[in-house]
């Protein structure tokens, strides 16, 4: 599954691995947007900067997004709202409309080629939604009291059955990982050294050394820009993990591509368009479950397909992907210095809103590295301790762990031969008393590694869609020999003995 946006970004793989020792004022660990950016506001103060990256520029969610840029929340304004306080919301668009500016300002500095440009955003409900007018309205409300200027949308915004509708002009829209790969190249000339294929496998914070297989660094303050932090924090527990899918498309000729951010209220759709070397090309997003619990087969990509098919002319599919999203318990973002250390930091909870508040986060987490004030840091610290706001989907998230650690995990059957797992297939069973996560590939290849997930011993699921190890309680996962492809774990799934 390969994300629409390597078409039109500068290729992967121009970076080497970390080897040996080595010393910097700053590692940050991670090469999304939030680790770029950070990265940039410290070489611009002369900060000597390392960026370790696990697999390659972009990979992480940055390159699996939908490239929108927006001043208010895909889930919405109005449950900020209801759980802060109308100063609260003020302070989200205003901290996210500047840091939109900042990205298009960077984007012309620097001269990235990436599409940047403005365009507007539409909330929509569509037909058979009546129920959701009322959100619509209220939603409404709370775009009014941020401070946006809001206007009806237009009824043949686009052709998807449409009952109502705002929109808020001057979003943006970008290709994220042609941005993040331009501006890669663009702090390497700013002195910043970039790693590829350098997954960090332990952070010693006392001496302050950042250990990858083959390497460490050395550096006084460590930043962990990987989406959500490695290891075990507190914030992991209040966290929702899950994934949403993508697929791409090109029209019929003539046919018109609408020119824009739709979200529409049917459950949910994200709908966009992208223009590439003379190719239009429309996407949708949406299908959104927790990690871990999915359906099997291609059911998801299968139904946006449909979606696309009943809505549109489509002429061919070009793309489908996925990625994955972290929930915050009070419905803000946590930005700042890890709880207990001072000069280790996270930023993590940023849903599906994660460009605008990653870039947002390089600036926050550049100030306090440089000691300087940052008028945000305060309103997303991460060390903020909201218990009554967060409580919620505190209990919701940690009876859904409870299910999924090891002793209490009720569904794993006993296998009584390797036979029982087909071609392309993986299965969890327990075998010789311990549970395995079998699989075999399509030349009858088994590959049988353990399936408790080593950062907090939870079982990891089979991933029908993506042919991968899942694991629900904190969204670490593994590819079929058990390498880390992204979550909080450190380490792969261990292997044990192959039988094939
Ligand atoms: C389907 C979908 C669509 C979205 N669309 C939008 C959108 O249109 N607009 C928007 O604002 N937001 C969107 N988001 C959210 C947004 O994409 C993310 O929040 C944002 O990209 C996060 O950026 P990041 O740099 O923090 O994380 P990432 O981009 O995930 O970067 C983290 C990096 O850390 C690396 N890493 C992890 N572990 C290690 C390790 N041990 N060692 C070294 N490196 C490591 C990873 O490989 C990765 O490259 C979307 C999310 C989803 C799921």
């Amino acid at each position: 599954m390969e994300a629409i946006w390597t078409l039109g970004s500068p290729p992967s793989g121009q970076f080497s691995p970390l080897s040996g020792q080595t010393r910097s004022d700053v590692v940050i660990i991670g090469a999304g947007i939030t680790g770029l950016t950070t990265a940039l506001s410290l070489a611009e103060s002369g900060m000597h900067v390392t960026v370790l990256e696990a697999h390659t520029v972009g990979a992480g969610c940055t390159g699996g997004s939908t490239g929108n840029l927006y001043s208010t929340l895909a889930k919405g304004l109005a449950p900020v709202r209801k759980k802060w306080s109308d100063e609260v919301l003020r302070d989200v668009v205003a901290s996210r409309s500047q840091a939109i500016d900042s990205i298009e300002a960077t984007v012309s500095r620097f001269g990235i080629d990436c599409g940047f440009h403005r365009r507007p955003l539409y909330r929509l409900v569509a037909q058979g939604k009546e129920s959701m007018r009322d959100a619509l309205e209220e939603e409404r409300q709370a775009m009014l009291a941020a401070g946006l200027t809001v206007q009806e949308a237009e009824s043949n915004a686009l052709p998807v059955p449409i009952i109502t509708g705002v929109k808020l002009e001057n979003q943006a829209q970008f290709n994220p990982l042609a941005y993040v790969r331009g501006l890669a190249r663009e702090l390497v000339h700013l002195g910043v050294t970039i790693h590829e294929h350098s997954a960090v496998r332990d952070v010693d914070y006392k001496r302050g050394v950042v250990e990858t297989e083959a390497g460490a660094v050395e550096a006084e303050h460590i930043v962990h820009a990987t989406h959500t932090p490695k290891g075990i924090n507190l914030l992991q527990s209040v966290m929702l993990p899950s994934r949403e899918y993508g697929v791409s498309a090109r029209l019929k000729p003539d046919s018109a591509y609408p020119q824009g951010t739709f979200w529409v209220l049917d459950d949910f759709h994200s709908l966009r368009s992208y223009h590439h070397d003379g190719d239009d090309y429309l996407m949708v997003i949406g299908e959104k479950h927790k990690v871990g619990e999915g359906e099997v087969d291609d059911v998801y990509p299968r139904r946006l397909r449909d979606y696309l098919s009943d809505n549109f002319d489509v002429q061919d599919f070009t793309h489908a992907w996925s990625a994955q999203q972290y929930s915050p318990a009070d419905e803000l973002p946590y930005i700042g210095r890890w709880h207990g250390r001072d000069k280790v930091y996270l930023a993590t909870g940023f849903a599906a809103d994660g460009l605008v508040w990653g870039a947002l986060a390089g600036a926050i987490l550049g100030d306090l590295i440089l000691g300087r004030d940052n008028r945000w840091h305060e309103r997303f610290d991460a060390r903020r301790f909201t218990p009554v706001k967060s409580a919620k989907q505190w209990a919701k998230e940690n009876v859904s762990v409870a299910t999924h650690f090891v002793p209490g995990y009720l569904s794993v059957s006993k296998l009584e031969s390797l036979d029982d797992v087909a071609p392309g297939q993986g299965k969890v069973a327990t075998l010789e008393g311990e549970k395995v996560a079998i699989y075999r590939d399509d030349d009858g290849k088994v590959s049988v590694l353990s399936a408790v997930c080593p950062h907090m011993k939870c079982l990891v699921h089979w991933n029908d869609i993506e042919s991968t190890w899942d694991c629900s309680c904190h969204g670490s996962r593994f590819d079929t020999q058990g390498e880390v492809i992204e979550g909080p774990s450190y380490h792969p799934l261990a292997r044990r003995t192959k039988d094939s």
